[in-house]
């Protein structure tokens, strides 16, 4: 029954070009969609957005549809991703909704929503809000219930000063911020100026165009913050994707710090308890062994990561794509937040290109092999049963998000299906290049095998 209802979220919310595939009607039934699963009459929705053309004209027809619903709507404008998710906690709200495409094009748009405790809807909950748009469900109220907006500017000062509160920094450091036109720009480097620390700000205008870069935080989109962190001297370089849920780092020598490291260095700074996805490496393990903690592995993904996080009490959690979350703060990941955490361990250990230098790293491989989608089931069940044998040190086998191989000398190997495209997917990591090799090549031959 369920699979007769077409899907409108994707990963991350629903998402999609501007006008053929996010249009006034999806957004106005989403909006109404959203009212009646909380409940509708009397109840508080927050609504803010990143820095996108269409923003407005999305808030306004999502607006609608949920004062047709009998909800209230709490503007915040445009705001990164996180203070939509700290808003709907902080003001009691039934319900968060951001409007962002995030790392995407401008042609871009998409919505995503948030529950009142800053943690995204799960996919249950994202399938319900499916299913009522799909039968029109709605639960329309009569003109004298219709719902009321207001305006809400001091949220934003709220948040600033509970950040600040989150870390202990004394203002020593030179840091170049890049928001990438996005909408972080009104915001972190206020932040982090705030710190006390010198702030050089790059594409901290915000701009629906992305004039400066393109707004995904890849090596290639940030070639001018590491030149600029090389020429200034800075000890740090921040960058946010277009809604500033995620932060990548750039070291005081203008390189780009791995992924993985920096998510080792987080997670050895928190300690205790943390959450990662089965595709993070090994040195998240390595770092938590020397302080004594434990790492909890999730499918991908930074719902499942919350979800895990709320199930397991964890102190901290995050993906190696630079989106982490801390919940004593909020559910919602936030990379303003985060990027104040890794200037604060800068500032009290040392230059990030040391202390990165001192995570132990291993030979990581990513792979693929293209398959008909009808093979995909066959091809894991017998990955699942069978491809352990082939390895002669097998500590253990999680089927978390397809099948994870981990070998007693840390080595592993992940074998995922595609989710979007016609590929089974090996990623590995090695204790050294050459079990890299041999872990890709049995692991390749035994699916080819199957083909
Ligand atoms: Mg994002």
């Amino acid at each position: 029954m369920d699979e007769m209802i077409p899907k409108l979220f994707g990963t991350s919310g629903i998402r999609g070009k501007v006008g053929t595939e996010i249009t006034l009607d999806l957004a106005t039934k989403v909006g109404m969609a959203a009212s009646t699963y909380i409940g509708g009459k009397g109840r508080k929705i927050v609504i803010g957005y990143d820095s996108r053309t269409s923003n407005q004209m999305v808030e306004n027809a999502i607006t609608a549809g949920i004062l047709q619903c009998g909800s209230n709507v709490i503007r915040l404008g445009m705001v990164p991703t996180p203070l939509v998710g700290y808003a709907a906690m902080k003001l009691k709200a039934d319900l968060g909704i951001m409007i962002t495409a995030s790392h995407n094009p401008s042609q871009y748009n998409g919505i995503k929503l948030w529950n009142p405790t800053g943690m995204a809807y799960t996919q249950d909950q994202e399938r319900t809000i499916e299913r009522i748009v799909h039968k029109k469900n709605f639960l329309k109220v009569e003109w004298e219930n219709i719902g009321k907006i207001e305006n809400n500017e001091s949220i934003v000062s709220e948040y600033i000063n509970d950040l600040l509160n989150e870390v202990d920094i004394k203002g020593n450091l030179k840091v170049v911020v890049d928001c990438g036109n996005g909408a972080g720009s009104l915001i972190s480097p206020v932040v982090i100026r705030k710190t006390g620390c010198h702030v050089i700000t790059l594409n901290c205008q915000p701009d629906g165009f992305f004039p400066g870069r393109n707004p995904e935080p890849s090596e290639a989109n940030l070639r001018e913050l590491m030149k600029v962190v090389k020429a200034t001297g800075a000890d740090i370089g921040i960058a946010h994707d277009g809604d500033a849920d995620r932060m990548i780092a750039i070291d005081n020598n203008g390189k780009m710090a791995d992924f993985d490291k920096l998510l080792a260095l987080v997670s050895h700074s928190i300690g205790g308890k943390i959450v990662t996805t089965v595709d993070a490496s090994f040195s998240v393990d390595k770092c938590m062994e020397d302080v004594g903690g434990e790492v909890i592995r999730t499918k991908v993904g930074d719902v499942h990561v919350a979800e895990v996080i709320v199930e397991t009490n964890a102190s901290f959690g995050g993906e190696p794509s630079g989106t982490w979350l801390h919940p004593d703060f909020c559910m919602c990941p936030d990379g303003i937040l985060s990027a104040l955490k890794i200037i604060q361990i800068v500032e009290e250990k040392g230059p990030l290109s040391k202390q990165l230098g001192e995570i132990p790293s291993y030979p990581t491989v990513r792979d693929k092999i293209e398959c008909e989608d009808i093979q995909k089931t066959l091809i894991m069940e017998k990955v699942k049963e069978e491809l352990p044998e082939y390895f002669d040190n097998v500590k253990d086998v999680n089927f978390i998000d397809g099948v994870r191989i981990s070998m007693k000398d840390g080595s592993w190997v992940l074998i995922r299906p595609s989710g979007t495209e016609s590929y089974i997917r090996i990623t590995l990591e090695g204790k050294t290049m050459e079990k890299a090799r041999e872990i890709r090549n049995i692991s390749r031959e035994f699916i080819e095998g199957i083909l």
